[in-house]
């Protein structure tokens, strides 16, 4: 028997379920079709930066957020020698109106599902339906979904169809079948979290050192998970390597794989041997992305979040921009009706803001800063950052990056709110 709703959403990540959220705040009837049987809080840390905060509070989101997350209140920058090259206030601390958060992905994305589950009702999210095909006519969309066996499941009619399947979306594969596979950036990302003491700040997002002799990012995400007052502390390493066989989001490898290059990092601040050490299960994943894509929307459906603009995990805006995706998509439909037109103002918009964030990402990420020291000091100590480069050179980089991604404090503030 086919079932039917306004807003079909395929995928219950950070994408799929701000825009049901979003969507229901609006009156708009809509139900998400997740893939897995069972959704489990895999992954790591996420950073969700003041821009994507602003659009969880418009859900009012954020007193959920601080029951598991960390609001962060600095951002380091520092050489494999463990020297300080730049450090900025973050989030709040930093004059924006809005936290920035530093949380596992499982709590952020739990905390996004019980609250459409809570809002929505309990059958809001179906599991167990993988999205296969869509098919249009000039009243609407049929989805056809299998489940985890492979046996086809009734179809489901609806006036639009939102692809937020991730970055092996099978609606992008329909759009786009000769596109092959994500595009490997020649580094791989280890990552993991382990209970850990604070450092510095206790709310700190740090990055130390370069891609040829290691790169890492540390940050804390939840606070106080023990009575010794540990934080469950998240880390991503990336090193220059050969492409790994595959890009599945859980799967594991080992210390052996990468300790090298950080087997003497033991600052005052952080002792990341030891760090890495205790880390129990280590993930690994390429980093890969795709080249920007002309447009995501074909007739009633279209394509949000990875799905639509994978990206380097190396500016904090895979999660931030899913949800802006998701914000804007529901302004659409909030002026506009569910209908092809609201997702050709969506697509015009949101195609062109994200491929500049993909190209960013690419070239001048946060982290060209370490970049930049790294290869002006030739990788060695220096006596003052100053003989390297300026505060003022520094700080440049980081503007234009949040100016691109949409976080620049002056802009976020005066930009008219999406939904
Ligand atoms: C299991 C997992 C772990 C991750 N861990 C990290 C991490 O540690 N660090 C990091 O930076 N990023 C991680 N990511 C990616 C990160 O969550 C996204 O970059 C970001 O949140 C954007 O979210 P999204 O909603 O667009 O996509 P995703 O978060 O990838 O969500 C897509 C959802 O769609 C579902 N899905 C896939 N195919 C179909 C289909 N055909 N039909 C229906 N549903 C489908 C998936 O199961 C998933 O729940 C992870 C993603 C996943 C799926």
């Amino acid at each position: 028997m086919e079932k039917s709703t306004q807003v079909i959403i395929a995928g219950a990540g950070a994408g799929g379920l701000i825009l049901a959220l979003s969507l229901h705040q609006i009156g708009v009837d809509c139900r998400v079709y997740e893939a897995v049987p069972d959704i489990r809080p895999i992954g790591a840390g996420i950073n969700l930066l003041p821009h994507a905060v602003r659009e969880l509070d418009e859900l009012d989101l954020v007193p959920a957020l601080d029951k598991v997350g960390i609001r962060t209140k600095d951002a380091s920058y520092f050489t494999h020698h463990g020297q300080l090259v730049y450090t900025e206030p973050a989030g709040e601390a930093a004059g924006y109106p809005w936290p920035q958060f530093s949380i596992h992905r499982g709590d952020m994305q739990f905390t996004f599902l019980d609250a459409v589950r809570e809002r929505l009702g309990p059958d809001s999210v179906q599991t167990g339906h993988r999205l296969v095909k869509v098919d249009q006519d000039e009243d609407g969309v049929t989805a056809h979904f299998v489940d985890p066996e492979g046996n086809a499941l009734p179809p489901v009619r609806g006036g639009m169809l939102v692809g937020a399947d991730g970055i092996k979306s099978a609606l992008r594969k329909q759009f786009y079948p000769d596109e092959g596979e994500p595009i490997y950036s020649g580094l791989t990302i280890w990552r993991g979290v382990t209970p850990f003491k604070p450092f510095l700040s206790g709310a700190n997002t740090i990055r130390i050192g370069w891609m040829s002799v290691g790169k890492l990012m540390v940050y804390p995400i939840r606070n106080n998970i023990d009575a010794e007052g540990n934080q469950l502390m998240n880390w991503v390493a990336t090193l220059e390597r050969p492409k790994p066989e595959s890009y599945d989001w859980n799967r594991h490898a080992s210390l052996d794989d990468f300790f090298e290059p950080y087997k003497n990092w033991h600052f005052d601040w952080l002792d990341v041997p030891a760090l890495l050490q205790k880390t129990d299960p280590i993930l690994i994943f390429p980093m890969v992305d795709r080249d920007p894509l002309k447009t995501w929307t074909f007739g009633r459906a279209t394509l949000l979040g990875d799905a639509a603009h994978p990206m380097y995990p190396r500016g904090s805006n895979g999660a931030g921009q899913a949800i802006l995706d998701a914000r804007f998509l529901a302004g659409c439909i909030k002026r506009m009706g569910v209908g092809a037109e609201a997702l050709q103002a969506y697509d015009k918009e949101r195609v062109a803001a994200t491929s500049k964030v993909v190209l960013m990402n690419r070239k001048n990420p946060p982290d060209a800063i370490l970049r930049e020291v790294h290869e002006r000091s030739g990788g060695r100590k220096f006596d003052h950052i100053n003989d390297v480069i300026s505060v003022d050179e520094l700080k440049s980089i980081s503007s234009n990056y949040k100016q691109v991604a949409g976080f620049d404090i002056e802009q976020l503030k005066a930009r008219p709110a999406f939904v």
